[in-house]
């Protein structure tokens, strides 16, 4: 067993049975005395591979037959610019929610194709923030698609809901929180993810699209960036990464191994539960500025009393191999990511570091 705990909030920790896995294979991928990278990705055994990540996902997530599922490049800030190019059509606009930095990036880039009106901005209200309330939204008469993140990964803000009011299909940054809980894949036109939080190594982003939504794009688009060629060719088009493609896989079998989405929720739910729990009850030692009801599951975000402190914290954490502590650098603060691969250990070991570290310098 490892014994460091890895905090970063991506890439990220990865479960120890993956690697372990992987090494096993790395000189000899399923008996073909070769490893996976080197193997073609128009041969039969990469495309058995790739059926058979491919049935995994739709069964651990629910994905209905009139989605298709694809495993592009680019990370998820390439979605960022491909929803738009092939999501716009003569309308050319599109509501987007601001709800942090990750939000504000595909804002950015969708505005440099069409109109993109922000429906509302997460604030702070007495010290908290909160998302505003769906009545509250500036929603666009006629939009070809809305936009959000369900769980904002730098400020540690999350929805507890999905969107109901908007009648344009749902588009959802899910790279942070995929496959960390259950959710209906019917009330989405198109979710995106890149791998490296919760789905494996970075390079490979998984897209869901609604089969109605695959068209011509209106731009010059280039043919990487069409969900139509891709999906024509089954992600094929040009040399994927095969490494992640294939780490992605392990990942998916592994989460098979530990009950599923079900479980894995389940386990995200009490982990989240206890590192709250602590910093509410650290008298205020550590504190979070996020409203209870929008805390993110995946991404706490908290501070110490002084940057003296903060940085003590992150020093003396890093040392007993609880790594990767440290905020985002625009937010500063501490941060403790804990996606699917966080085993409840490793809480435990954060939580018993956490309570000495505030009672010797509290
Ligand atoms: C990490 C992250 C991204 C950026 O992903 P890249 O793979 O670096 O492009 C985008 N959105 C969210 C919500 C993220 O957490």
């Amino acid at each position: 067993m490892r014994n460091v705990f890895n905090f970063s909030a991506g890439p990220a920790m990865l479960p120890e049975a993956v690697l372990v896995k992987a090494q096993e294979e790395m000189l000899n991928w399923q008996g073909t005395g070769m490893s996976i990278m080197e193997i073609g990705h128009r041969t039969e055994l990469f495309q058995s591979m790739v059926n058979k990540i491919e049935e995994n996902l739709r069964e651990l997530m629910g994905i209905p037959e009139n989605y298709q599922v694809l495993f592009l490049a680019g990370g998820a800030t390439a979605q960022f610019a491909m929803v738009p190019l092939n999501l716009l059509t003569e309308i050319k606009k599109a509501d987007y929610i601001d709800t942090g930095i990750w939000s504000q990036k595909a804002i950015k880039e969708a505005s440099r194709y069409g109109e993109v009106n922000v429906v509302a901005n997460a604030k702070k209200v007495d010290g908290h923030w909160l998302i505003p309330d769906e009545n509250e939204w500036q929603l666009s008469e006629k939009a070809d698609y809305f936009h959000y993140t369900p769980n904002e990964t730098i400020g540690g803000l999350a929805f507890n809901y999905v969107p109901k009011k908007p009648t344009a299909p749902l588009v959802a940054d899910m790279t942070s929180m995929i496959l960390s809980e259950p959710i209906n894949v019917r009330d989405f036109g198109v979710i995106y993810a890149g791998a490296q939080k919760n789905l494996g190594q970075a390079g490979i982003t998984v897209v869901i699209i609604r089969k109605d939504l695959i068209k011509e794009p209106i731009f010059l688009t280039p043919t990487l960036y069409q969900y139509k060629i891709e999906a024509e060719s089954s992600s094929l088009y040009n040399t994927p990464p095969t490494y992640s493609w294939y780490i992605l896989g392990l990942v998916l079998e592994w989460m098979k191994n530990e009950g599923g989405l079900d479980g894995i929720y389940q386990k995200n739910c009490r982990n989240a539960a206890r590192l709250y729990d602590l910093i509410d009850h650290s008298n205020p030692f550590y504190s979070c500025d996020v409203l209870p009801r929008f805390r993110s599951k995946m991404n706490v975000v908290f501070s110490l009393p002084n940057e003296n402190l903060l940085s003590l914290f992150l020093k003396q954490s890093y040392e007993v191999g609880l790594t990767f502590l440290k905020g985002h650098k625009l937010l500063g603060g501490a941060r403790a990511s804990i996606y699917n691969a966080m085993p409840e250990e490793g809480i435990t070991k954060l939580i018993a570091f956490m309570q000495e570290f505030a009672a010797q310098y509290g």
